[in-house]
Formats: C-alpha cells, structure tokens, sequence
C-alpha cells in the first residue's frame, strides 16, 4: 500500500521534452502513479507515438519552450483541455560539446533558450494557475553540471548552473503561494543526447570508474526523485537540487 504521503493519483502533470529519453521516463513513472499525464515536444507525430506507448490518460502538446507566445499559447491550451496542472517538470533541455574558443554566438544563444529561457517562460505560465489557485509542484531537471563543469561543455554547464539558481528564485517567489520548486540533477544517464559519450569506450569506461555506483544511469533511475519532488511528502521542500548520479558529485 502507498503512504497517503506519496499518493499523486490524479493530479495533472505537465512534462516538457518528453518525446523520448529521461521525460518520456519521468512522464511513464507520473502516469504510473495515477496522474493524467501532457507529453510536450515539438514534433506532434513523434508524441503520438510516445503517447500510445504510456498507460492511463495521457494527453500531448506541440509545442516550443523556448518561444514565449507558443509557451503561453500552449499552457492555456493544456489548461482548458486537461484541466488546472497541479505539477510541472521542465525537462526539455539539449546539449552542445564544443571548445569554448570555438563556441559561436548562435549556439550560446541556443542552449541558453533551450536549457534555462524554456525553465523561466514554462514556469511562469504554469506559475500563473498553481499560484492562485494555492498550490503546485515545479521540478527543474538540472545536472550533475549545476555543481561541476569539464571541458568541452561550459555554455552547458552555465546553463545548468544558473538553472540550479531559477530554482531557488521560483522557491521564494511562489513559496509563498503554495508552490514548491525543487531541482533534479542527474548524473550521466544514457539518452540520445549521451549516445556519442556512450559510444566512445574511454570516456565511457571513464565515466563507470568516477561514479561511486560504478555504472552510467538509467532513465528510469530518475522516476523516484521526480515523484517525490511531486508529492506531498515534499510539502515542505522547496528550492532544493536531488542529485541522482550514483554519488558522482560527491567525489574527486
Ligand atoms: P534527449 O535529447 O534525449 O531529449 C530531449 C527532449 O527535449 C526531447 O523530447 C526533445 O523533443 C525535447 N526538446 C528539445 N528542445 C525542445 C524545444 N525547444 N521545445 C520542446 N521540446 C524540446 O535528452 P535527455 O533525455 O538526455 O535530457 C533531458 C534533460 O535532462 C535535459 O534538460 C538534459 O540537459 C538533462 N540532463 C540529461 C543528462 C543525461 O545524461 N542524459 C544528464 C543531466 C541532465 P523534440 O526534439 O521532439 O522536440
């Protein structure tokens, strides 16, 4: 049986990105536990598809996070045909490897817009609702990358970094409406976005030897963070970052 504490059984959940990789899983384990689930991603075919793969009642919505009148458009939308979200989790997100030397001006402003305007412009508009009608759970996927960088991904990590920092900005601006805000930092988790690092056998092995856990993650290692960070049990939680990365943040 589950504790009243962690009944989310009927709540609406809105997961941004969640076409494939970690939303798809964070999107299965919310419909798992009883939430009326909205698929987002921009490719309408793409989430049908995904969407007919999940139990339960799943809904999805095309949309693109990073553009403001889409963003406002698609919430209301969600809000009409689904019904009040009662949680939110801004997952949407990419990931671009580059010197910085050789990072260009587009790309900057791209993995800005994705990574931490999409946080901000969702946010706001879910925000809306949950805080007037009193309550609400937002959980930013942040990274292990919030904490730490490498070469190669600095744009990435300031992205995440400053997503860690929206979190606690959307804790004090909404806690006292009701609204919890949490961050979830996975570590290296294997998804289309990490194929290319999951296939290089040096940086793979690499990643297994630093990660106390002695092994790359999986999407479905995230669901128990996330449905924490959405339950009651979380009522007084807010502003937070859970790192699920086999313990890799905590060591040199
Ligand atoms: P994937 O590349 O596998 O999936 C990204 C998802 O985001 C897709 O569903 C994609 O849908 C959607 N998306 C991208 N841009 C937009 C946009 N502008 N509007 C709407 N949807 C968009 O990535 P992961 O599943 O690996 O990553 C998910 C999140 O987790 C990201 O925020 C990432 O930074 C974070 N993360 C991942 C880690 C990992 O090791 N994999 C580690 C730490 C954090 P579509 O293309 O169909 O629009």
């Amino acid at each position: 049986m589950t504790h009243p504490l962690f009944d989310i059984g009927g709540r609406t959940a809105l997961v941004t990105g969640s076409s494939r990789g970690i939303g798809l899983a964070l999107a299965r384990g919310l419909a798992e536990a009883g939430c009326t689930v909205v698929l987002n991603g921009r490719d309408p075919d793409r989430l049908a598809e995904a969407a007919a793969r999940l139990p339960g009642e799943i809904h999805t919505a095309a949309f693109d996070v990073t553009d403001g009148p889409s963003v406002a458009a698609g919430i209301a939308d969600v809000e009409e045909r689904v019904g009040p979200l009662d949680i939110l989790v801004n997952n949407a997100g990419m990931q671009l490897r580059a010197p910085l030397l050789e990072f260009t001006d587009t790309d900057w402003h791209r993995i800005l817009d994705t990574n931490l305007t999409s946080a901000f412009l969702v946010g706001r508009e879910a925000a809306r609702g949950m805080t007037a009608r009193g309550h609400g759970k937002i959980v930013n996927i942040c990274s292990l990358q919030s904490e730490v960088a490498r070469p190669g991904i600095a744009p990435y990590a300031a992205t995440k970094g400053a997503l860690k920092m929206l979190t606690k900005g959307m804790c004090a601006d909404w806690g006292p409406h009701g609204v919890q805000v949490n961050g979830l930092g996975p570590g290296y988790i294997e998804t289309e976005l990490t194929q290319p690092l999951v296939d290089d056998p040096e940086f793979s092995a690499w990643v297994r030897r630093r990660t106390p856990a002695g092994r790359w993650g999986r999407t479905e290692d995230l669901v128990g963070g996330v449905l924490f960070l959405a339950s009651p049990a979380a009522d007084f939680v807010s502003g937070q970052v859970l790192y699920v990365d086999g313990g890799m943040t905590s060591v040199l």
